[in-house]
């Protein structure tokens, strides 16, 4: 990596403009990154553009919304008292990630952009209805985050764009995520599965899912069964979720599980998650 720039802007402006430039990447903690360049990932590489000194590190709500910075890590993710109380998926799912070290350098907005249909923060985000917002030269844009990817390691985001937040409707949810690896302990998810409700009068269920299709799948007709049920849910009700979970998941074999063995376990782990709530 010796021969690649490196670049720490100071404000967001500066770093768009470095970005235009199809040569330069945005690095974050460096976590998914440096491993993918030093495998020989980017050979064309020649600049890194450091985001780590943008003001992209508070979590604030405003309007009704809570907005979590793209550069916030996922140990100030864990920590925030906000998102414990508001969004226990999240505070959850963040805490999965990685060790210690990882988990003081991973940042929101990297977990994101890497667009990894095994990222532990993605179901997290889907189950919440976040809102990604991107900034380019071309000013500001929101994307809900169930269409920001568009397959693995791809999304929606164009060349000299960053991720500046994430904006997610403020509600008092309850939510579960749990997630299967090779190890109890930081391991990379063979699947997970993210389930958040709230109450506005009535019961309003999310469930999503990672690493059974190419990007995180919502589990729309699963939602449809769940929508208005009362807690705890009924075990016929928490089974019909958990059968259409395991058919809506479309899993490949690869070299952390087989297709059948994550199909099967979309089932179980979305009644597991579901009987949390
Ligand atoms: C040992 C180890 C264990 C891990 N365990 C887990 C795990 O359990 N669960 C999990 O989900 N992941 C895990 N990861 C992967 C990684 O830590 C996470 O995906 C992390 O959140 C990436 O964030 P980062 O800030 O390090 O991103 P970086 O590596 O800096 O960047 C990742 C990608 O996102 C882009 N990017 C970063 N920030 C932005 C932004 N604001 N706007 C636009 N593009 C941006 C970069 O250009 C790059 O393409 C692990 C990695 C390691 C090395």
């Amino acid at each position: 990596m010796s021969d690649i720039n490196f670049y720490k802007p100071t404000t967001i402006k500066e770093a768009v403009d470095l970005l235009q430039n199809q040569n330069y990447l945005a690095i974050a903690g460096g976590t998914d990154l440096v491993v993918k360049i030093r495998n020989g990932l980017f050979p064309g590489i020649r600049a890194l553009v450091d985001l780590g000194a943008l003001p992209l590190k508070t979590i604030k709500q405003e309007n009704g919304k809570l907005i979590i910075g793209s550069g916030c890590t996922m140990s100030q993710v864990i920590s925030d008292p906000l998102v414990k109380e508001y969004f226990p998926v999240l505070t959850k799912a963040a805490s999965t990630v990685g060790a210690m070290q990882i988990k003081n350098a991973a940042t929101i907005g990297g977990n994101i952009a890497n667009a990894s249909p095994a990222g532990d923060t993605i179901p997290a985000l889907y189950s919440l209805e976040a809102v990604v917002i991107i900034t380019g030269s071309k000013g500001q844009r929101q994307v809900p985050i169930d269409k920001f990817f568009t397959g693995p390691g791809k999304s929606v985001l164009q060349t000299g764009e960053i991720i500046e937040a994430f904006s997610i409707p403020l509600r008092k949810t309850s939510g579960s995520f749990l997630k299967l690896g090779e190890r109890r302990a930081h391991a990379i998810s063979k699947i997970n599965m993210a389930v958040s409700t709230w109450n506005d009068g009535k019961n309003h269920f999310r469930v999503a899912m990672g690493s059974v299709a190419p990007t995180v799948l919502r589990c729309e007709k699963a939602e449809a069964v769940l929508e208005g049920a009362s807690l705890p849910l009924t075990e016929e009700i928490l089974e019909q979720a958990a059968e259409i979970a395991m058919s809506t998941a479309s899993p490949i074999s690869d070299i952390r599980s087989t297709g059948s063995y994550r199909k099967r376990m979309a089932g179980v782990l979305a009644k597991r998650a579901l009987k949390t709530l």
